[in-house]
């Protein structure tokens, strides 16, 4: 239920419901990074961990033919998941699901492909690669997208804000280099285009964030939350040579 007093959470979760996007990305990079993973079929299990309320997971049930199963740690965005893959006709092979990243729920050895858009970062890349290896078969893909460090200077202000949000970063090739050790196969990494971050996800969000500021006006929580995502908006503005984020493939060796 909605609440005249909303917490930093009820705010970030009510931004991002309506939005296409919760984080950076497109539909022309989707398709970019499956152009590596063309053996895929019908028969494919596939895993979209962090999905939110899950654009990219009926965009890869569109380009891919298996069974897509979304995963997120918020009801919220689950809920809006199973209904747009109904609305969509695709409930017979997406099925959102709320659960960790962390604790995943699929049988070891079961999934063809993992895919992760903007979402590993909350709990390291190393710790996801470690943990999702399991879960896939020999030969099986993942295809992740993180925030990475692009340049050895790493501004102090950018390495702040994005720490005290409990995101964790690395440079494109140790972030590759952990990989390996995870037990992957590299394939291919490349960077997000910046109308990614800027027209696909802050301008609809600074928009959503305006009709909050309206709704909850003079809500002293709401105006720090807006003032958060602004800063976070400007130091991509300033700072966007120092770090973007990077889509990895690998697959299971
Ligand atoms: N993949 C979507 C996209 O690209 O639009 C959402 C990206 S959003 C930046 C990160 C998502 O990861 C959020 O939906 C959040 O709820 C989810 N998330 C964060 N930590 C998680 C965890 N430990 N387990 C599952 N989902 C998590």
């Amino acid at each position: 239920m909605e609440t005249a007093h909303p917490s930093m959470l009820d705010l970030l979760l009510e931004t991002h419901i309506g939005l296409e996007r919760q984080g950076p990305g497109s539909v022309e990079v989707i398709k970019q990074a499956l152009e590596f993973l063309k053996p895929l079929d019908q028969f494919s299990k596939i895993a979209d961990l962090g999905c939110g309320t899950g654009t990219q997971t009926l965009l890869l049930a569109k380009y891919l033919s298996g069974n897509i199963t979304g995963l997120d740690i918020f009801p919220k965005f689950i809920d809006k998941l199973n209904e747009n893959a109904r609305n969509g006709n695709l409930a017979s092979r997406v099925t959102g699901i709320t659960g960790s990243m962390e604790n995943l729920p699929f049988q070891k050895n079961s999934l063809d492909l993992i895919w992760s858009e903007g979402a590993i970062d909350n709990i390291g890349f190393e710790k996801g690669l470690s943990h999702w290896h399991d879960f896939l078969k020999k030969g099986g893909f993942v295809a992740v997208t993180c925030p990475s460090w692009l340049t050895k200077e790493q501004p102090t202000v950018v390495q702040k804000f994005w720490t005290d949000a409990g995101s964790r970063w690395d440079s494109i090739s140790d972030n590759i280099e952990t990989m390996q050790k995870c037990g992957y196969q590299f394939i291919a990494s490349f960077a997000l285009p910046e109308q990614c971050w800027t027209e696909n996800y802050f301008i609809p969000r600074e928009k959503a964030i305006n009709n909050l500021l309206e709704k909850y006006a003079g809500n002293e929580t709401m105006i720090e939350y807006a003032a958060q995502n602004r800063y976070e908006t400007e130091l991509y503005s300033r700072y966007s040579q120092y770090y973007g984020y990077i889509f990895y493939i690998g697959r299971v060796i």
